[in-house]
């Protein structure tokens, strides 16, 4: 049996609520219903690694993709302990809608391995990078699904996972996979394009609601690839990043943590734990104190009904995928927090990503300007067409971003018809 609680923080049910309500307002027919609900393909690998003192183990992966629909699948693989099928599905869920609500030609994947990261040698993560990779090999491609680096994963994975397809192709392939390092097909502005969409919509948010950026005080949850660039590019721009909320302990100043200090600390400490130019402070309280903006960079159900009720910020802006369970909506909807979903928010990294697998296929790099000024430019637009649809619906951005979305997917199926 199910708990109210373990039925509200699995994402696949996260999703499936909120998928649910945008298709009953949009009026989709119950065949096309079906066909969005649920994954087109998933894929479940047990991938034998030789482990360093000898042994041989065997990991569990997956590649889910949802939708080819309107391109490529795209999305990013994960590595953790708690990896299941059920998050993987939702995120590849996500991946679908989150490129429709940007408009750029990819369907919607995920993938994921259950292994804990932290335990293991480079030796060990190449090699079971490597079987990964080649287990799906007939099912990813630059014309079929194209991996890219999630939470755990970087830009050495996808290196890995370049060379492995490249080897099995008898030719270099470099866009297969995105998020790869520079030098080898990777886009200039792909590590910071999360975190600068993020800034991007704040912008955005702000200018809405009639906000000062200088007296803006925030609240991020994460300090990894999406929370640090964040709090850095917001903070070159005035914003007063007051918390820094991480695990094992959080961090405090209530006139602003000087971001570029905390980033060299980290550098050469290897953790934001202990850096002197902040209290230490409760994480879970730091989540809930006082802030204008608050966000969730980190993982799933951070914002629950656990909590909701006690969020004071008045802009929610979601780097993580899934940090707000549909539960937690309601409440914050009471509160009349301006959220910005997930699916727009964190958009700018698959965005980037977009750009890196155009200039892989082209053979042609672009100046990090051109990048950076592509990214604003879909960003603003993107946050500009989910805040009309809202208001034109009637709906909250959420639920207005998840029917632009569906309606996009939906209409490119009705046109294509489907295939028996
Ligand atoms: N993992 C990132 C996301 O959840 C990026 C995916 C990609 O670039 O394909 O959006």
């Amino acid at each position: 049996m199910t708990t109210a609680l373990e039925q509200e923080i699995n994402p696949w049910e996260a999703q499936a609520a909120r998928f649910d309500l945008a298709a009953q307002k949009l009026k989709l027919d119950e065949g096309l219903w079906k066909v969005l609900r649920y994954p087109n393909r998933e894929i479940i690998v047990h991938i034998p690694v030789a482990m360093d003192n000898g042994h041989l183990e065997v990991f569990t992966g997956f590649r889910v993709q949802h939708s080819i629909a309107r391109g490529p699948a795209k999305g990013g693989v994960r590595y953790s302990p708690d990896v299941t099928l059920d998050e993987v599905r939702a995120l590849a869920s996500w991946m679908t809608w989150k490129c429709a609500v940007v408009n750029i030609p990819f369907g919607g994947a995920k993938g994921g391995i259950i292994c804990d990261p932290h335990k293991m040698s480079m030796g060990e993560l190449e090699r079971m990078t490597r079987r990964y990779t080649a287990e799906l090999f007939e099912f990813i491609g630059p014309e079929k699904d194209v991996p890219a680096p999630d939470i755990n994963t970087n830009e050495q994975i996808m290196a890995w996972m370049m060379d492995t397809y490249s080897m099995h192709m008898r030719q270099t392939v470099t866009a297969v996979v995105t998020g790869k390092p520079l030098n080898m097909g990777g886009s200039r502005g792909r590590r910071e394009a999360t975190g600068r969409g993020l800034m991007i919509i704040c912008e955005e948010a702000l200018k809405k609601l009639n906000m000062n950026r200088d007296q803006t005080r925030v609240v991020i949850q994460g300090f990894g690839n999406v929370g640090s660039n964040a709090a850095r590019l917001m903070h070159e721009r005035g914003y007063k990043i007051i918390g820094i909320v991480e695990v094992g302990g959080g961090l405090y100043n209530r006139d602003g943590i000087d971001i570029e200090a905390l980033w060299e600390y980290r550098q050469h400490n290897g953790t934001v734990h202990g850096f002197p130019g902040a209290e230490k402070y409760d994480p879970a309280e730091l989540l809930v104190a006082d802030c204008d903006v608050l966000i969730p960079a980190a993982t799933e159900n951070q914002i629950s009904s656990r909590n909701a009720d006690r969020i004071k910020a008045r802009v929610l802006v979601e780097g993580a995928n899934g940090p707000t369970t549909a539960a937690a909506d309601d409440i914050l909807s009471d509160k009349k927090v301006f959220i910005v979903p997930d699916i727009l928010a964190n958009a700018g990294g698959v965005t980037a990503s977009y750009f890196e697998w155009v200039q892989d296929r082209q053979g042609y790099f672009w100046k990090e300007s051109v990048v950076n000024e592509q990214l604003e430019h879909i960003m603003r637009e993107s946050f500009q067409a989910v805040v009309e649809y809202a208001e034109n619906h009637n709906v909250n951005n959420r639920i207005a971003a998840y029917m632009l979305a569906i309606d996009r997917v939906a209409y490119t199926i009705r046109q294509r018809g489907i295939y028996a």
